[in-house]
């Protein structure tokens, strides 16, 4: 099936790592809350995926953080797109937010593994004062995806195969090792193993269900 969506012109590409970059993109007045997601797919093409925002609410553009999968066939056909060439976007869906009342007084913790992260730059550039750690669980340091984009030490890099990360092991390693208080508000995407194991930890340290929120990628 076809869905129809909103041509949106790329902007520019930029390459995070080998494997992972920002696709930016006009944002023709498309309203989201931080946190949701866009249905996307070159226009023309059948093809459509899903994607995170991972700029923020106020930026005069759209963007999204593509971690190129091997043998995938849309995150690669998108790094190919030059400048001018168009998207067909549909959204924004999703109800991976923050209400409006808890950003003010919530304490958030952020678990990321690898592109998973995008939704929780899309909160920490849309809401500035937002009192919140980050951790994200990748492979190697390299992929500590604009790190400097995040307020001085509430980003923890967890990595497992170099020794160059904020903290040695993965994300579960680390929350075993630094459980969040229980009046915090957790938020998990990416991997949905990661997101399993570490929903299992939180629960056995006490947080209540209604304190967790999940954003499975795959
Ligand atoms: C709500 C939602 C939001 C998403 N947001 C993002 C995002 O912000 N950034 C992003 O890069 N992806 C995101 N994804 C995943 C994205 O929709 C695609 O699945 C991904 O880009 C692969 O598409 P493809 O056509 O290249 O691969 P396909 O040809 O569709 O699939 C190839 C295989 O890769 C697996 N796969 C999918 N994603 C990954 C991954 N990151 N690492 C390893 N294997 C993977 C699939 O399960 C499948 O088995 C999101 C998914 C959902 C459901």
């Amino acid at each position: 099936m076809n869905i129809r969506g909103n041509i949106h012109k790329v902007v520019n590409i930029r390459d995070l790592t080998e494997s992972t970059y920002v696709l930016r993109m006009e944002k023709k007045g498309l309203k989201f809350v931080a946190g949701q997601n866009l249905n996307i797919g070159i226009a023309g093409d059948t093809e459509r995926r899903d994607y995170s925002i991972y700029s923020a609410e106020n930026d005069d553009y759209l963007e999204i953080l593509v971690k190129e999968v091997k043998d995938g066939l849309v995150s690669k056909r998108l790094r190919k797109l030059k400048a001018g060439e168009e998207l067909d976007v549909d959204g924004p869906f999703g109800f991976f937010t923050i209400k409006e009342e808890s950003r003010q007084a919530g304490k958030f913790l952020f678990i990321a593994s690898g592109s998973g992260i995008a939704p929780f730059h899309s909160f920490a550039r849309s809401y500035q004062k937002l009192d919140f750690k980050l951790i994200h669980g990748i492979r190697h340091s390299n992929e500590a995806y604009e790190r400097e984009h995040y307020p001085e030490g509430q980003y923890v890099s967890c990595v497992t195969g170099d020794n160059n990360g904020d903290f040695k092991g993965r994300v579960t390693e680390y929350l075993r090792l630094n459980p969040p208080d229980n009046n915090t508000l957790c938020y998990l995407c990416g991997n949905v193993n990661m997101i399993y194991d570490a929903f299992d930890i939180l629960k056995e340290k006490g947080l209540p269900s209604e304190n967790l929120f999940a954003e499975v990628y795959f």
